[in-house]
């Protein structure tokens, strides 16, 4: 079920912040590992332009803000802001943005 990302809860980013690895398949589709399991996050947006987020875990399917879709969104929202102005390919994880920066320094 898609949620508003507005609708995400606070708890549900701080969780997300300890809990997840996220891996973009691309601009709005994430794979998200946690301890125990791994989901699909979408993310799109509705006919007036606010962001949808879309995850395949249980919570999710009843319309509840799980930390899945808040890690996902993160993410979204950083690559939208960031990786173009550095010049980086939107599917590259965290480390190999570290990685690279390490290279060029
Ligand atoms: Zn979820």
């Amino acid at each position: 079920m898609k949620l508003l990302a507005s609708k995400l809860k606070p708890k549900a980013f701080k969780k997300a912040r300890t809990s997840t690895v996220v891996c973009p398949v691309e601009f709005g589709t994430y794979v998200i590992f946690t301890i125990d399991d791994v989901y699909e996050v979408g993310i799109t947006k509705n006919s007036v332009g606010d962001d949808l987020v879309e995850c395949d875990c249980r919570a999710a399917e009843f319309g509840n803000s799980c930390y899945h879709a808040a890690a996902a969104y993160k993410k979204h929202l950083m690559i939208a802001r960031g990786a173009h102005e550095r010049n980086l390919i939107p599917s590259l994880l965290d480390q190999d943005y570290l990685l690279q920066a390490e290279w060029l320094n």
